[in-house]
């Protein structure tokens, strides 16, 4: 199956570390020409570059997507490097794995929303209309297992990606006929660099051995998350549905939940 995103213009948000940067780098390699986003400029400009030198083609753009005029500058200058938007991939967002309702204010909540909630909406505003003018785009939103299978532990974080992937259902019924489809990736646990540093600083505290990263990983799954039977999943295990779902062989594809977890949620 050829992917056949040659010509196509995507925006990935957080996409200068783990899931979102495995993504883009998936989407250039089929041909996407991608706008990379962070906050942080030095790690954007690399992956930008990582693309370029592998023979594709990045622009880049730092921006808090909390921000209004922000997520909107944000779909603006993607625009102008490199033409209309026809793929967007609400990756930003944030979890603390440590939340729990005792210590959540309703400040935090609003936070929480804010940014893995109300920053897709705002970016969808910014996208949807060139999309309908080109008869053709594709809306990929990155949810989480949590969504569907709450625990105790971050009930903000999974609120908010509830509500992503219910807006995804009513955007894809909006989409119908417009050539526009609107999908969730619901990954499970996933080892980045973020998970890691958390996990590194669980083992310190426990007083794991701490010199091996796959092993304080691997114990982390059984004593902290229930021992999932899909183990963890990479950034590009991720990538790759993403990537499948953007493609223009996904028409037919519109409002699904994709889960891609091994198997770890049944
Ligand atoms: P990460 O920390 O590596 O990346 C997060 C990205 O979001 C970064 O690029 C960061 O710059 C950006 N970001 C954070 N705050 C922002 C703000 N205010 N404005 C703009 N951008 C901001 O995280 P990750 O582990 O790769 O996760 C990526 C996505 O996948 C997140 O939405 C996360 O909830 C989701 N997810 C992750 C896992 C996992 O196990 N890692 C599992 C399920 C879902």
């Amino acid at each position: 199956m050829q992917l056949a995103l040659n010509g196509r213009n995507a925006v990935v948000t957080g996409s200068t570390t783990g899931i979102g940067e495995a993504i883009a780098l998936e989407l250039a390699s089929e041909g996407a020409r991608v706008l990379i986003h962070g906050r942080d400029e030095a790690r954007a400009r690399g992956v930008a570059e990582a693309i370029g030198k592998a023979g594709g083609f990045a622009a880049w753009h730092t921006a808090d997507l909390t921000d209004d005029e922000s997520a909107t500058r944000l779909i603006d200058v993607a625009t102008t490097q490199l033409g209309p938007i026809s793929i967007l991939v609400n990756n930003a967002g944030r979890y603390d794995l440590e939340t729990r309702w005792s210590g959540l204010s309703v400040a935090d909540w609003r936070a929480r929303l804010d940014l893995n909630f109300l920053s897709a909406v705002r970016l969808i505003h910014g996208v949807l209309e060139p999309m309908r003018e080109q008869g053709w785009g594709r809306i990929v939103n990155i949810g989480s297992t949590d969504a569907h299978e709450p625990t105790q532990a971050l009930p903000d974080y999974a609120a908010s990606k509830a509500a992503l992937s219910n807006i995804t259902i009513s955007l894809a019924r909006e989409c119908i006929g417009t050539g526009i489809t609107a999908n969730t990736v619901t990954p499970g646990y996933v080892l980045t660099e973020t998970t890691l540093t958390y996990l590194r600083g669980v083992a310190r505290a426990r007083e794991w051995d701490d010199t091996d990263d796959q092993a304080i990983a691997h114990r982390a799954l059984t004593e902290l998350f229930g021992a999932p039977p899909g183990g963890w999943g990479s950034g590009s295990d991720v990538a790759y549905a993403v990537t499948m779902l953007c493609s223009p062989r996904a028409d037919w594809i519109n409002g699904a939940d994709l889960r891609v977890d091994g198997g770890g949620v049944l």
